[in-house]
């Protein structure tokens, strides 16, 4: 049994990390894919467990070496999803979530037309930068290129198959719980229902 992909997307600030923090810590069956980059590591973040970090060098020489199922320069870093966890994740039955931007989520829609795709936003835009002002892990200057790149990453919305609004947090985590949870009922085209 192969497990599903879910792919999650937001501009920054939206609340997708805590969003899909709290998804894999309800569901065993849910493991999330640790991504690459070449971005700093924030404050509290350890290598292998946000990200693996690495040096833009290492991560152009594993493009060379195809080791990315889908990868993107988002903000002026590159992250990427390596095809090995991915796959591993789904040889396993487990659900893999990718919470990846949107140039990466059409690139898995393309290669996995199954893949279940979620798309975050907060009500407003301006509600966008008060939050990643508050969370107050970035600098000025990045927090504009991100607000800057949200009015960009919004227009993809239309690409994506389910909305949730990340008002009220407990609510949100449930619309994506229920969105996931109906996945089970989705009619594959190569899967056989009936004897
Ligand atoms: P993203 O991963 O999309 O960049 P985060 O999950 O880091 O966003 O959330 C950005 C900030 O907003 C964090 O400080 C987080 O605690 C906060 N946050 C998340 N959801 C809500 C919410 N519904 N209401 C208020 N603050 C929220
Ligand atoms: P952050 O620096 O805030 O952790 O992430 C910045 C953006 O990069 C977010 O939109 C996040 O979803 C995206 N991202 C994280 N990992 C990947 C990945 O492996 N591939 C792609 N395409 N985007 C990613």
């Amino acid at each position: 049994m192969i497990g599903n992909i879910i792919v999650i997307s937001a501009p920054s600030g939206a609340g997708k990390t805590t969003i899909c923090d709290a998804i894999v810590k309800s569901d065993k069956n849910i493991v999330r894919s640790v991504s690459y980059t070449t971005r700093f590591p924030r404050s509290g973040e350890k290598n292998s467990r946000e990200y693996f970090f690495v040096q833009e060098t290492e991560f152009k020489q594993m493009i060379k070496e195809k080791k990315f199922v889908e990868y993107a320069k988002v903000h002026n870093n590159y992250y990427g999803t390596s095809t090995e966890l991915v796959d591993k994740i789904l040889n396993f039955g487990k659900n893999v979530l990718l919470e990846i931007d949107v140039q990466g989520g059409l690139k898995i829609k393309k290669q996995y037309p199954h893949a279940c795709m979620i798309f975050v936003m907060t009500k407003s835009i301006n509600v966008l930068k008060k939050r990643l002002i508050l969370r107050n892990k970035d600098c000025m200057e990045t927090i504009n290129v991100r607000f800057n790149n949200a009015k960009k990453e919004i227009q993809y919305l239309k690409k994506y198959e389910y909305l949730v609004v990340n008002d009220n947090l407990e609510k949100a985590i449930d619309s994506v719980k229920t969105i996931i949870k109906s996945l089970k009922y989705k009619i594959l085209k190569n899967q056989k229902y009936f004897d």
